[in-house]
């Protein structure tokens, strides 16, 4: 579960519903529970203090950062998802590479005018390889 991990990180929690927890606030003196936990259907975690307590406050007082609220980007690589399955400088390296396709292509462009099929369906291959690299990293989901 998405919550998980900030769960696991407070004392007296209770499940007040599917997704809804309360249980004690980490930044506060908190006698009786007064965090709200509640996770959404795209696997995000909310947190409500009710004493006031900034989420910021929340996480670090659990140890936590930001990243625990959301969820991993791809079930698959939940266990590796701070290392990325190809080397960050490999997929620089290909981004650099279709940069110079994209700069040779515009050249050819503003030299000929109208761009033929073949540029126009490498320059689409170059913005996929530069989104498979910029996905691989992590960059955007
Ligand atoms: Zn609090």
């Amino acid at each position: 579960m998405a919550a998980d991990a900030l769960l696991a990180q407070l004392d007296q929690v209770k499940q007040t519903g599917a997704g809804r927890w309360v249980a004690r606030c980490p930044a506060h003196d908190d006698r009786s529970p007064t965090l709200s936990i509640r996770e959404t259907e795209d696997g995000r975690t909310l947190v409500h203090c009710f004493a006031g307590c900034q989420t910021g406050e929340v996480l670090a007082a659990a140890g936590l950062t930001w990243s625990a609220l959301y969820p991993p980007r791809n079930p698959h690589d939940h266990h590796t998802r701070k290392v990325p399955p190809v080397p960050y400088a490999d997929a620089l390296r290909c981004i650099a590479h279709e940069a110079w396709v994209v700069l040779v292509c515009a050249a050819q462009i503003e030299r000929g005018g109208r761009p033929s099929d073949a540029e126009v369906s490498r320059l689409s291959t170059a913005v996929e390889r530069i989104t498979t690299a910029c996905q691989i990293t992590g960059t955007f989901r």
